[in-house]
């Protein structure tokens, strides 16, 4: 029985060190293109010849540590530009660190509806952006060309897409991940628009993708999110026509195919609920 305590004791203090440690990752994607983790939330890092452009500095703690790895992956380089993947606290937050580092003329990119959101719920560590675009932006640095694409409402109204369109790599933040369910009960997210641009991601070339949480996937993990939120809608809708009420969809919808992904134990019945409230709320 001791012995047991012992090891349970040692396995809660390792387990409360390693939630203390900062924990961050750097890998490469391709050739100037890494995936930056800190803790559970990825930057996307693209290193050209003449300069770094970093998507989503995260937090000023990431920053600090990101400031770091882009001298490390790109010394003496200058960095050209920070982007807004959207404008959630959690994945913005931080330019005035690289800005510090790296020079305070250095411009902040995001979508047109990222501002007003900002201005609403910012801090001073979440810097407005001093460009913005509604559609589609290109940026050219040497030998990268770093497409920005709005492709509808979906987790926000101001989230993009980073496509890097010669390399066929893309960079997509919190409305779709590898194998993942939708965070919680999908807070903030727009139906139905967020299937049409599911689809219209499906549409951009790439191979491989790199996600706002997780490990990076492919074509093919896109598919997977098409398909479970198509049978998650289709299971929700059952539901409702069965005249389930939203607790009894939340107990009674499991989609058992996607049973081994992240958070389904915590988060699938959220999702139910995120889905049945807008499906309800049509009718
Ligand atoms: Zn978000």
């Amino acid at each position: 029985m001791r012995v047991i305590c012992s090891v349970s004791m040692f396995l809660m203090l390792a387990t409360a060190l390693s939630a203390q440690a900062p924990s961050f990752e750097t890998t490469r994607i391709g050739d100037g293109v890494y995936q930056f983790r800190w803790q559970a939330h990825n930057s996307f890092v693209v290193v050209t010849s003449e300069g770094v452009v970093v998507v989503d500095p995260i937090s000023t703690d990431a920053a600090r540590q990101l400031s770091q790895e882009i001298r490390r992956l790109a010394p003496n380089q200058p960095l050209r530009a920070i982007v807004y993947s959207h404008s959630d606290a959690d994945h913005a937050t931080g330019a005035g660190v690289l800005r510090e580092e790296f020079g305070e003329e250095i411009p902040i990119i995001a979508h047109a509806n990222a501002v007003d959101e900002i201005q609403r719920t910012g801090s001073d560590d979440l810097p407005l952006p001093d460009v913005t675009f509604t559609d589609r932006m290109v940026l050219r640095y040497g030998d990268k060309t770093i497409e920005l694409h709005y492709l509808g409402n979906s987790h926000s109204d101001n989230m993009i897409v980073t496509l890097l369109r010669e390399d066929r790599i893309a960079f997509a933040v919190d409305f779709v991940s590898n194998d993942r369910m939708g965070f919680r009960d999908l807070p903030g997210w727009h139906f139905p628009d967020f299937f049409e641009v599911l689809d219209r991601l499906r549409g951009l070339g790439y191979d491989t993708i790199v996600f706002g949480h997780g490990p990076a996937g492919d074509r093919a993990s896109i598919d997977r999110q098409v398909s479970y939120y198509r049978d998650l809608r289709r299971a929700v809708a059952e539901a409702i026509e069965a005249g389930l009420s939203e607790d009894e969809a939340a107990a009674r919808v499991k989609l058992p195919a996607y049973s081994s992904w992240g958070q389904y134990d915590a988060w699938l019945e959220l999702n139910v609920r995120g889905v049945y409230r807008w499906m309800a709320a049509g009718q």
